[in-house]
């Protein structure tokens, strides 16, 4: 096992009803600003609960955070923050508008002359950010208990990430009633990105960790039976709770620590969206299995391993084991709804050099646990893809 440090001070209030109990983790004197997405939770009622549980607190809402949130609607709420005198900040949504919520309170504190220097240096320049908790509403990212963002800038077409310790929630809500709303096609995004988070941290090479390793399988196991069970059953509640930990738990420090981690599926991704607009978690299904197909002989073991303790293929050589584990993993996404080719988003061959010129223009050249995947790995990933 590698060295490590552990941090995790985000505070979880889980279950069904817990948005009552803002009320005792927003500090009473505060002034709050309520930032959420395109109106959702304006029509399941997760909305008036929270402005119940607030009470008598001073309140202001920004609103508009749109899927994959963008610098340039950010910066209005940096703006509204100076102007109102806002002191703590309440993210209710999913991943977009806790990751917004994030560089918004970075970057109200930030002393340099544009914020978007935090992304360039990929937080490492943040020194402090204003307090601020989440209610979740879409299970996926992870990002309600770990200290990662991802903005888009428009003007530039870059979506880059960020981390910093000063950029972990004080606290997250997670109420699995607030999913029931869901439309199937993000039900079967959350599954698929907490599914490719998995991965991420557990398919590279072995480094002896057992505890990290069977961790990292139940939670790869649970997507894999209660993915489809909330697609068939979707106001099934302990479904929904299932999926909701399950999510968290799968990027919150936990199954990386003292582990290789990879991430090259996350960063070829992240110029899918920046350049055509995808589901995040669209072009994760689009990526992984290629990228575990080219990069097969460095992860080679973890592959064997995956295969018999996450997809029970105990049979035949190990070249089939492996290329039948990776069928699975890309039928499992297919199942949820996630198509996982190019050609399924009406992208072809002529679109692959751009996304090689975004790689290299970000510096993504060098990527994976083994710094090994330069942009001629990714071209034939995105081939394979096709
Ligand atoms: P999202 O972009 O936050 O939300 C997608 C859509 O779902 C929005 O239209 C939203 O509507 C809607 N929605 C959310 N909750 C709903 C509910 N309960 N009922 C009905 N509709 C609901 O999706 P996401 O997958 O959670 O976040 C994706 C972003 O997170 C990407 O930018 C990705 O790169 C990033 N990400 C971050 C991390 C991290 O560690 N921080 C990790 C992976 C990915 P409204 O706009 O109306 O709310
Ligand atoms: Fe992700």
């Amino acid at each position: 096992m590698l060295n490590f440090d552990f941090y995790n001070p985000t505070q979880i209030l889980f279950g069904k009803g817990r948005i009552a109990d803002l009320n005792k983790v927003v500090p009473a004197d505060a002034k709050v600003l309520v930032l959420y997405g395109g109106g959702s939770i304006k029509q399941n009622g997760v909305f008036d609960q929270v402005m119940a549980a607030l009470g008598s607190r001073s309140v202001v809402e920004f609103t508009g955070i749109e899927p994959n949130p963008t610098y340039e609607t950010l910066m209005g709420a940096v703006d509204l923050i100076k102007k109102e005198n806002i002191d703590f900040l309440l993210a209710v949504g999913g991943g977009s508008v806790i990751d917004g919520t994030k560089f918004v309170a970075a970057a109200a504190c930030f002393e340099g002359d544009d914020p978007w220097a935090i992304l360039e240096k990929r937080g490492s320049n943040i020194t402090k950010a204003l307090p601020f908790g989440s209610v979740l509403t879409l299970p996926a990212t992870g990002s309600e208990m770990n200290s990662g963002s991802v903005v888009t800038r428009k003007s530039i077409k870059a979506k880059m990430a960020f981390s910093s310790r000063h950029c972990f929630p004080q606290f997250s809500v997670l109420d699995p009633t607030t999913t029931f709303t869901l439309p199937v096609r993000q039900i079967g995004n959350g599954v698929v990105d907490a599914y490719a988070h998995v991965m991420e941290q557990y398919m590279t090479y072995p480094v002896n960790s057992p505890v990290q390793d069977r961790f990292a399988e139940g939670l790869l196991r649970t997507l894999i039976e209660e993915g489809p069970k909330a697609l068939a059953n979707p106001e099934d509640y302990d479904t929904r709770a299932n999926i909701m930990w399950c999510a968290t738990m799968a990027l919150n420090g936990v199954i990386s620590t003292g582990v290789p981690q990879d991430w090259a599926t996350h960063m070829v991704g992240h110029e899918l969206t920046a350049l055509h607009g995808l589901d995040h978690a669209q072009t994760l299904a689009i990526v992984l299995p290629s990228m575990l197909r080219v990069r097969k002989e460095s992860k080679r073991a973890k592959l064997l391993q995956y295969a018999e303790r996450v997809w029970d293929l105990r049979d035949g050589d190990e070249n089939s084991r492996i290329d039948a584990a990776i069928a699975r993993t890309q039928e499992f996404f297919e199942s949820v709804g996630v198509k996982t080719r190019l050609g399924d988003y009406s992208l072809n061959a002529g679109n692959i050099d751009p996304i090689l010129s975004a790689l290299e223009n970000h510096r993504m050249v060098a990527l994976g646990e083994n710094r090994d995947v330069t942009l001629d790995v990714s071209r034939k990933v995105l081939e394979l893809s096709l």
